[in-house]
């Protein structure tokens, strides 16, 4: 059992790596930048003290303003190796294995990195893939997505829009009425039962 530790250890250092050196809102394609690469390009990375970006609210009331990387790293400190697999290295579990493919309770499905409601359990429903699958956001500024062309295919990927973390994919042949299938990471959420508050988003300071 011991000797899985180094291994779990080696993963959750590379997802933090990978956690800090990617965000959300950072051109995915490099190569789109190569002519003007011979310029010097000025950090678009605000500095210590600078004023932030101004506060974003979706239309259900939650803040979705982009955490900025420092506290998305923090936060995936508390996450397990898993976790972090999925949410900071676009990693995907294994059909069957997640915690919440096969949950049929009512809730809010909420960010495991930084507490963002995504999805609830009345918009869940039996795919058959493995994973838990919804045809609708909780709200639909909550998550963003992003073409995604690994593993030789294109797809769409789909990410927390206030921290970024990765959640899974959305396909074309869902059920009615949205015709879409948000194809989830059981890793990527954490479910607050129906008639428990959800509880505050991570990464803002509460006085
Ligand atoms: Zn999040």
């Amino acid at each position: 059992m011991n000797n899985r530790l180094p291994i779990l250890f080696a993963v959750a250092a590379l997802a933090l790596f990978a956690c800090a050196e990617s965000h959300p809102d950072k051109p995915m394609n490099d190569n789109a930048s190569s002519s003007s690469s011979a310029s010097p390009q000025p950090d678009p990375r605000p500095t210590a003290g600078e004023p932030v970006q101004a506060k974003q609210v979706s239309s259900s009331g939650f803040d979705i303003t982009p955490l900025p990387e420092p506290v998305v790293k923090e936060l995936s400190k508390d996450l397990d190796p898993e976790e972090l697999k999925v949410t900071c290295m676009a990693g995907t579990e294994r059909a069957f294995t997640g915690k919440y493919w096969n949950l049929h309770d009512d809730g809010t499905y909420v960010c495991v990195v930084c507490g963002l409601p995504l999805f609830k359990s009345e918009t869940k429903f039996e795919s058959g893939s493995g994973w838990p699958s919804f045809y609708r956001p909780f709200d639909p500024a909550h998550v963003k997505t992003v073409e995604d062309r690994s593993l030789g295919m294109t797809r769409t990927e789909i990410r927390c829009t206030r921290c970024g973390g990765h959640l899974g994919h959305v396909f074309p042949d869902g059920p009615k009425p949205t015709g879409l299938r948000y194809c989830l990471n059981s890793a990527a959420l954490n479910f607050i039962p129906e008639g428990k508050p959800i509880p505050p988003l991570k990464g803002t300071k509460h006085p």
